[in-house]
């Protein structure tokens, strides 16, 4: 699919991965509908143990695409809601009269030991990272119809790999390879492609506002972006980060590549393989 001039949805747009593929395709001249938490931050269960984004976030991306020449609209949505999934297609579709690509990018994690992990956490996690994808896809696929559409989501190398301390989210990222895999063969007769991406190790809120303080323990005394950089060194064939807008480039990529359908494309400096 050509890029220029389409519409795409991209949630989770207020920072980090889904930032810079909002701001990809603005730049690529794409109408950009940027969602995110925004005015729902404060809604009960929005709430997490590292901060999610703030309304503030999302406007100054949104702000700053338009700065730039690019055309975007902010919108608060809450990717587990029914509702709010509905509200924000329909308003995209106002914006911008239809809609060609939704990009699934919320997503959130814990860590900890199955043998105590809290039933209400798990079912947050798979709300958002899993239902999320379901919810705004059965609301987008109406209009992607339309005139065939892409659907890619953000799942992660932790859904082709599972590791200690990190089922739940390992769990609901392999679960969005399966949904992708499936909602690619059920939409093909719709002319609507499905991808997944699979990030490595992104320097994020994420990470830094979370993972970095409670994974990596054995670099203590290093400051979080050093910790974080050790980390990939020791264990990471390619010895590197990825930056956000590496997998903004996968996801332009799977946007274009009209014989490409199905596949969970890891962009994770080797992260998948291993060292041995
Ligand atoms: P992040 O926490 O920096 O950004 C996630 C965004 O999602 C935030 O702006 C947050 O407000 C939003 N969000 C959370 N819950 C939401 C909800 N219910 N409705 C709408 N928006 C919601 O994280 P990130 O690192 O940019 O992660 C983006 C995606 O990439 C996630 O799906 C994540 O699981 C995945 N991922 C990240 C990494 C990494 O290393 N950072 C690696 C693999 C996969």
């Amino acid at each position: 699919m050509r890029i220029k001039g389409k519409t795409v949805i991209v949630t989770g747009a207020a920072r980090g991965i889904g930032r810079a593929i909002a701001e990809a395709f603005a730049r690529e001249g794409a109408n950009v509908a940027a969602a995110d938490l925004g005015s729902l931050a404060v809604k009960p269960g929005s709430d997490w143990h590292y901060a999610l984004s703030a309304e503030t976030e999302l406007e100054m991306m949104a702000n700053g695409i338009r700065e730039r020449g690019g055309s975007c609209v902010a919108l608060a949505l809450d990717v587990s809601d029914r509702a709010s999934c509905q509200n924000l297609v329909e308003k995209s579709v106002e914006a911008f009269g239809g809609l060609d690509i939704l990009v699934n990018n919320a997503g959130i994690i814990k860590l900890g030991r199955i043998a105590d992990f809290a039933e209400s956490t798990w079912d947050r996690i798979f709300a958002v990272n899993v239902k999320g994808v379901f919810l705004m896809s059965r609301a987008a696929i109406p209009f992607l119809a339309k005139k065939g559409g892409v659907i890619t989501n953000i799942a992660s190398n932790a859904g082709k790999r599972g590791s200690a301390f990190n089922g739940p989210y390992c769990a609901s990222k392999a679960a969005v390879i399966g949904l992708t895999q499936s909602m690619a063969a059920e939409l093909a007769e719709r002319s609507i492609r499905v991808n997944a991406i699979c990030p490595g190790n992104v320097f994020t809120p994420m990470q830094f506002d979370y993972l970095v303080k409670h994974r990596l323990q054995q670099y203590d005394g290093q400051s979080f972006e050093d910790a974080f950089d050790a980390f990939v060194k020791d264990t990471v064939p390619l010895g590197r980060q990825q930056a956000p807008e590496e997998i903004a480039d996968a996801a332009l990529y799977l946007t274009r590549a009209d014989s490409v359908t199905g596949i969970a494309l890891s962009v994770d400096g080797g992260n998948g393989i291993g060292l041995s």
